[in-house]
């Protein structure tokens, strides 16, 4: 069987954990992603991006970019400047990608362009970002809205599953340079039952059977295979406890704008943005008008302290008041800034990260160093968060086992993500070309399929991410 050089698929099981599929392979409840994409290639364990969240984690895939390069701190963010703005314009600046507003992800993402724009050819099958997708790329469009929301609701996401599935066989034959499909039942089942269920393992045997129709398919019409990449955009981790930070803050007489209905908050002191639901960031006076986020010295202290102290909480991080960022817990804090191509990680009080001491290194060597600990890239992924204004004044990133929203989800999200912790950022990373013997990250993948399909990049772009070819052979992101 040949490998064809210039296809290349990419297929996004949503929620996957990497244990999780590694049992089901080992199990050979997998056969296909076996024989077709890890035998020609490898499997591995890779690192998202914070907010380990559906759709922001989707940026790296298809843009190259971590989703603070772009503009897009999470799924839930404040836009500062209209918030001061009449009701309309109130409704607008708490942005939420989880309903109504979910297809302005594409005209917030700063100008960048996608895989999209970079391979005319390409299909993308149930993907919420669509940017650079000529007419027609976009498939199932309508049975995702409608399946998708009676999934959320009624948690029918093998339907959805198998609409993915169908239109991925029926692309099979087309002239694609690049396929994109999404599976968004793994996760979605996640959040109603938990990482394990005999219902999420069913659907990924779902993806697996489809890959398998896809290269019967292929096979039968004569074609050579593609490339394929099988990634997820997250983990998740069982929740016991919904500490609705909102909440908590409306006890303490603090008036929290959040969503769905209080997004009108009257006298509202602070914002509350979820994501995951696993992190959230806040936005303090959000009628203020001011633009400029605030750094530590502007956050009120009192309730900054109240918030890493509470139950949860695995870390905060702020904006430090001369540079880089300052990262909290209720008992230490550390300083974190990036120059010259080193990120330096200096505790003041205590080690909130965990990396034993201060440290100095080059980007690619210290995700290395932190993928030993419970938050793996946990700098690089805090700075590139900070570095849009859109973002918090603060974040918060939960422990194991918490999230920060609580009587709002519904129906109840029993599993979750979005923070920093290992749980949530690591994903499975499986390739039909041989993976790297260091780290990946999901933001190195759009490098490695645009340098396989062998499309043109004009000068002007940059990439967050580094391809394969070049990963084991340097440590610094080359395309800078
Ligand atoms: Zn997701």
């Amino acid at each position: 069987m040949s490998y064809g050089p210039r296809r290349a698929v990419l297929v996004l099981i949503d929620g996957a954990r990497a244990d999780v599929l590694r049992e089901l392979l080992e199990r050979g409840d997998l056969p296909n992603l076996a024989r077709w994409v890890i035998e020609p290639g490898g499997f591995g364990v890779g690192t998202t991006v914070f907010p380990s969240t559906t759709g922001v984690a989707y940026i790296p895939f298809l843009f190259g970019r971590y989703p603070g390069s772009v503009g897009i701190p999470g799924i839930r963010w404040l836009d500062r400047r209209r918030a001061a703005g009449g009701w309309l314009e109130q409704w607008h600046a708490a942005r939420s990608y989880c309903g109504v507003q979910g297809g302005w992800i594409n005209r917030d993402i700063l100008p960048a362009p996608s895989l999209f724009d970079l391979v005319p050819e390409s299909i993308a099958i149930c993907t919420p970002l669509t940017r650079g997708l000529v007419p027609g790329a976009n498939r199932i469009l309508l049975r995702r809205a409608v399946l998708g929301a009676a999934a959320h609701y009624a948690g029918t996401y093998a339907a959805l599953d198998r609409a993915v599935a169908r239109a991925w066989l029926a692309a099979a034959a087309e002239p694609w340079r690049f396929l994109f499909v999404v599976f968004p039942g793994v996760d979605g089942i996640t959040h109603l039952k938990d990482p394990t269920h005999s219902a999420v393992l069913e659907s990924y045997r779902l993806v697996d059977r489809a890959l398998g129709d896809f290269v019967t398919r292929l096979q039968k019409e004569g074609n050579d295979l593609p490339a394929f990449f099988v990634v997820s955009d997250h983990g998740a981790t069982v929740m016991r406890e919904h500490r609705d930070v909102a909440v908590l803050l409306e006890q303490d007489d603090v008036p929290t704008l959040r969503h769905p209905v209080h997004v009108w908050r009257r006298g509202a002191r602070v914002a509350t943005m979820v994501s995951g639901n696993a992190s959230v960031q806040l936005y303090f006076e959000p009628r203020s008008g001011r633009a400029r986020p605030r750094s530590e010295a502007e956050i009120p202290g009192a309730l900054l302290e109240r918030l890493v102290a509470f139950p949860g909480v695995r870390l905060a991080a702020c904006r430090a008041d001369t540079e880089g960022l300052i990262v909290r817990t209720k008992s230490s804090r550390a300083r974190l800034t990036e120059a010259a191509g080193l990120i330096r990680y200096e505790p003041e009080t205590g080690d909130p990260l965990g990396l034993g001491g201060p440290v100095e290194m080059a980007d690619r060597e210290l995700l290395s160093r932190t993928r030993e600990t419970d938050v793996p890239d946990a700098p690089r992924q805090l700075l590139q968060l900070f570095q849009t204004s859109r973002a918090g004044d603060v974040v918060l990133a939960a422990e194991p086992g918490t999230d920060f929203r609580g009587p709002w989800e519904i129906p109840e999200h029993r599993a979750g993500h979005g923070s920093l912790i290992a749980e949530h950022m690591e994903v499975p990373l499986a390739a039909s070309m041989a993976l790297p013997d260091a780290p990946i990250r999901t933001v190195d993948l759009m490098p490695t399929i645009v340098e396989h399909l062998g499309a043109a990049v004009p000068d002007s772009v940059t990439f967050d991410g580094v391809p394969f070819s070049r990963l084991a052979a340097t440590t610094e992101p080359v395309s800078r």
